[in-house]
């Protein structure tokens, strides 16, 4: 038995983005559970689809006894504030310090944050790490499949898993690989060699999920290398949305034999190598997303739009108002947007009253090029308080507290209904929708701030998937972004420019 440091730090930086996280992002959590210290990070994630409860799980699983130190997550966002990174970081440190002895130490990680004084975020955290338990305390972290992983993680820790999902509905399970990681470590006494590479290409987020090609295949390819190398093998796509040197996509694994697992990491680097032109990705614009969800949606069979630029999965505010103009102009029928974050409108709705008709100016709040609020009337069809316990398959477990909610009907195309939230979450779950009486199934369309989460849950409701491009600051071609600290020699889109 092992006396075992819990810990964790997540934060996906979009650089691009319009607003940083600060330490009250953290303290809200933004569909997370909010910022804890100590023993209370047990409670707080305890149930949830969530790396560190995974990890713990597993861990007492195997018997050994833990101590927690700091946890916290906020929404995707621009930079994690100096504050926010200095206060929970030292939490982290100042409780490991005060544990004493421990013979390991896990963490739940993102692997794309980026702070306002650290490019790399995940590394500075693990070499403060490093240099308080010192060279013989194993040091084992799980990442979000959107890491952007770099050499100064791959040094200060011994282990690094993983998710191998998008939709992530493999957060719990890949602490528990960490945690299985950590555990042979501990009882082989010694660390595990380990290999790394950096991909020469940048791919938009919506091509990544798991459930289509070319990553659907690679994983499979992952899991046959892991089997025949007895290696654990990760590969991160990457977040394509951070300007530093190290953004973009990877492949590390480890295993007992160090000829093992440079041979397993460098057939894992070729495949993904090998799999670039099929990362491409079919956009479309609002006009032609909503023509075609008008011409093929039922009810029962809705077409879902995914309204990924300005998902807050991936540092959207989620206030954009080009799909839902889009939607009111072409008149369409049983369509419903979710979720509009818009803590005005939504309070205007619940000061009025259900039932009544008034004027509103929605979203455009980020003041994004292209975009700009919404006017006219709308009916307050539902209010709700924002507080539910999601159901599908990533957020199974979520404690959600969105703040006031309001449903609303549109006057000039009454077939069109708007779901506002007060804080900013992707619309990944039914859930987001029944709390205000909307059976998403029921509707023939359904426009969705997500890019890829959403698919967890909605995909097997829906007839078709359209993913679309509408003014936001999470943009779908990496090639489209202002990049200025990116290595040299990368293609900023599969088969695209090189950044020079
Ligand atoms: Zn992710």
């Amino acid at each position: 038995m092992a006396r075992i440091a819990i810990g964790g730090f997540q934060h996906e930086t979009n650089t691009f983005a319009p607003s940083k996280a600060d330490y009250a992002a953290f303290e809200d959590g933004g569909g997370w559970p909010g910022v804890q210290y100590g023993a209370s990070i047990f409670p707080a994630v305890e149930g949830a689809n969530i790396p560190a409860e995974g990890a713990i799980q597993a861990l007492r699983a195997m018997g050994h006894s833990l101590v927690g130190t700091a946890w916290g997550a906020a929404s995707p966002s621009a930079q994690v504030t100096d504050d926010a990174f200095e206060r929970i970081t030292q939490g982290l440190l100042s409780n490991l310090k005060d544990a004493g002895r421990v013979d390991g130490v896990y963490l739940d990680l993102h692997g794309a944050m980026v702070t306002e004084s650290h490019d790399d975020g995940e590394g500075e955290i693990l070499r403060r790490v490093r240099a308080l338990v010192g060279p013989r305390v194993p040091v084992v972290a799980s990442l979000d499949l959107h890491a952007n992983v770099t050499q100064a993680m791959m040094e200060y820790a011994d282990g690094l898993v993983g998710y191998r999902t998008y939709p992530h509905v493999d957060m719990a399970d890949t602490g528990a690989r960490a945690a299985r990681l950590l555990d042979q470590m501990l009882k082989l006494g010694r660390r595990l060699p380990k290999a790394f590479h950096q991909l020469d290409y940048l791919t938009g987020i919506p091509s990544q999920c798991s459930f289509i090609e070319p990553c659907k295949g690679i994983y499979e390819e992952l899991g046959r290398l892991e089997n025949k190398y007895n290696a654990m093998l990760s590969f991160a796509p990457g977040f394509a949305m951070a300007d530093f040197a190290d953004c973009g996509m990877s492949v590390f694994g480890f295993s007992v034999e160090e000829r093992n697992t440079a041979e397993a990491v460098e057939q894992l680097r070729r495949i993904v190598a090998d799999a670039e032109k099929d990362f491409a990705l079919e956009l479309h614009a609002p006009g032609e997303a909503v023509r075609r969800a008008r011409e093929r949606g039922a009810p029962g069979q809705p077409v879902v739009m995914a309204d990924t630029q300005d998902n807050p999965g991936a540092g959207g505010n989620g206030d954009t108002t080009g799909v839902l103009r889009e939607l009111i102009l072409q008149n369409a029928k049983d369509a419903v947007l979710g979720l509009l974050v818009d803590p005005a409108a939504a309070k205007k709705a619940h000061e009025a009253g259900k039932g009544k008709t008034l004027n509103f100016q929605l979203g455009g709040l980020s003041r994004i090029p292209g975009d700009e609020p919404l006017g006219g009337e709308f009916t307050v069809e539902r209010l709700g308080d924002g507080r539910f316990t999601c159901t599908g398959p990533m957020f199974k477990g979520f404690r959600m507290q969105l703040g006031d909610m309001a449903l609303l009907r549109s006057k000039a195309a009454p077939g069109v209904r708007v779901v506002l939230a007060s804080k900013k979450c992707q619309a990944a779950d039914q859930e987001m929708f029944r709390h205000l009486g909307v059976e998403p199934r029921e509707q023939r369309m359904l426009a969705l701030k997500s890019s890829v989460h959403f698919r967890a849950d909605f995909q097997p409701i829906a007839r078709e998937v359209l993913v679309v491009k509408s003014p936001g600051p999470a943009l779908a071609d990496p090639a489209e972004f202002a990049w200025t600290k990116l290595r040299p020699g990368v293609r900023l889109r599969p088969l695209g420019p090189v950044h020079q």
